[in-house]
């Protein structure tokens, strides 16, 4: 494996460091404040190229690398995990199942506009009583006259209340499980579709995360995706791509802590000295260093698999577990190096730390990685298939 860098994937990193330098951070602790959702920066980001990087140009996209697109990740997450959020779930979950799973016809109608900017995607498998279990979903699907019949309700969906299209996870029969799942592309100005936004998360202030109510929504036939029965392996897939994602934004997120950290330990001065010459601080930093130099590994690594096109789930797993526990000791501990001023909203540190939780619940919780991994170890899973 061959971690150097190509001209474009520095490129692609490079400009997104000026990006999120210039254009995200003089605004991240205000939009954070006050619940604000960038919308502005992501008209800029749309403008650049930002918005559909991975995907092929013929669908308005640049193509790039799973390699180049983690370090565009990552140095997004350095200023804000909340805009890694919203493009996460954008590009990872919505475009590139898309472009995985749609027909012609259906990638033609969707990822320009979305890679221009015009529409954003969410996808929503998460229900009141489903979370990881998904192949118990409630909502249904019922085929009439020629039309898909939604019926339920979603939650914790990010971008659900801005999307102007929705990848909808719903069940066609109950008694086949997760065999029965099917996708759906819903349009939010379809009769019976509404959306209801949360308030008062722990972090991810400035992201739109929504309650997704469907009431008798009649979709078109056109917009399943895939096919019928299909809908747990498109999960599957795009969960494979967004877990990626989280990944690289950990390891941007835990950089920032370092970064934040660092300058903090060389000019804060107690006792007669930088607190950064005791050791007790200089251990902190080292772990910090470590273990997100380890997580930058596994993610870049999960990616090169990607790349080539081999088998990457167990090692996106790995790297998604890993790099999500790591994001969170390293925010806890850049708190405790800026000591009470970690605790307020002069210093980025307090939001890291209360963006990193999210990390290790969404896209898997760190429990059900465990048992991916330790699954793929010993060939025995506790669920039956
Ligand atoms: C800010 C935010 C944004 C989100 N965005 C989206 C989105 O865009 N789309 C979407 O569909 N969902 C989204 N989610 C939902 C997220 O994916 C779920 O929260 C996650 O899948 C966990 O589901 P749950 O919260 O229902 O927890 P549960 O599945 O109820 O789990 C609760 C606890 O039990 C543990 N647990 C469950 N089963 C087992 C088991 N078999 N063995 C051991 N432990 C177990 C879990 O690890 C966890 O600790 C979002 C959540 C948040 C907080």
């Amino acid at each position: 494996m061959d971690f150097g860098l190509t001209e474009e994937q520095i490129m692609i990193r490079n400009l997104m460091e000026d990006f999120a330098k210039n254009e995200i951070l003089p605004k991240v602790r205000d939009d954070d404040r006050n619940e604000r959702f960038p919308g502005d920066i992501l008209d800029k980001m749309a403008q650049l190229g930002f918005l559909g990087a991975p995907l092929p140009e013929e669908y308005g996209g640049m193509g790039i690398d799973h390699i180049a697109y983690v370090v565009m990740i990552e140095e997004l997450a350095r200023v804000s995990f909340a805009l890694r959020s919203i493009v996460s779930v954008h590009i990872s979950l919505f475009q590139q199942t898309l472009n995985r799973w749609g027909t012609e016809e259906q990638k033609q109608k969707y990822l320009p506009r979305t890679t221009k900017g015009e529409i954003l995607g969410c996808f929503a498998t998460t229900e009141p009583n489903v979370g990881s279990d998904i192949a118990s979903t409630e909502t249904s699907a019922v085929l009439d006259g020629g039309k898909w019949r939604l019926n339920g309700n979603k939650t914790w969906i990010s971008n659900g209340g801005v999307a102007g299209v929705a990848l909808i996870f719903a069940q066609t029969d109950k008694a086949k499980k997760h065999r029965g799942l099917a996708a759906f592309l819903v349009e939010k100005d379809t009769p019976g579709f509404s959306s209801r936004d949360i308030h008062g998360k722990l972090g991810l202030r400035a992201a739109n995360t929504a309650e997704l109510t469907l009431e008798d929504c009649l979709v078109p036939e056109e917009n399943l995706l895939g096919q019928v029965g299909e809908g747990f392996k498109i999960a599957m897939s795009a969960f494979d791509n967004a877990r990626l994602c989280v990944a690289a934004g950990c390891v941007g997120l835990a950089q920032a802590c370092i970064d934040a950290s660092v300058l903090y330990a060389q000019t804060r001065q107690q006792f007669g000295k930088p607190i950064g010459s005791y050791q007790l601080v200089q251990e902190m930093i080292a772990n910090m260093i470590v273990e997100t130099e380890a997580a930058r590994f596994l993610t870049y690594r999960a990616a090169y698999l990607k790349n080539k096109g081999a088998p990457s789930t167990v090692e996106i797993s790995m790297a998604k577990y890993y790099a999500s526990e790591v994001a969170l000791r390293a925010a806890n501990n850049a708190v405790q190096i800026h000591g009470g001023y970690g605790y307020s909203d002069e210093y980025p540190v307090e939001r890291y730390y209360r963006d990193a939780k999210v990390a290790t619940l969404l896209e898997g919780t760190s429990e059900m990685h465990k048992l991916i991994i330790g699954r793929n170890a010993t060939g025995i899973s506790a669920f039956t298939s």
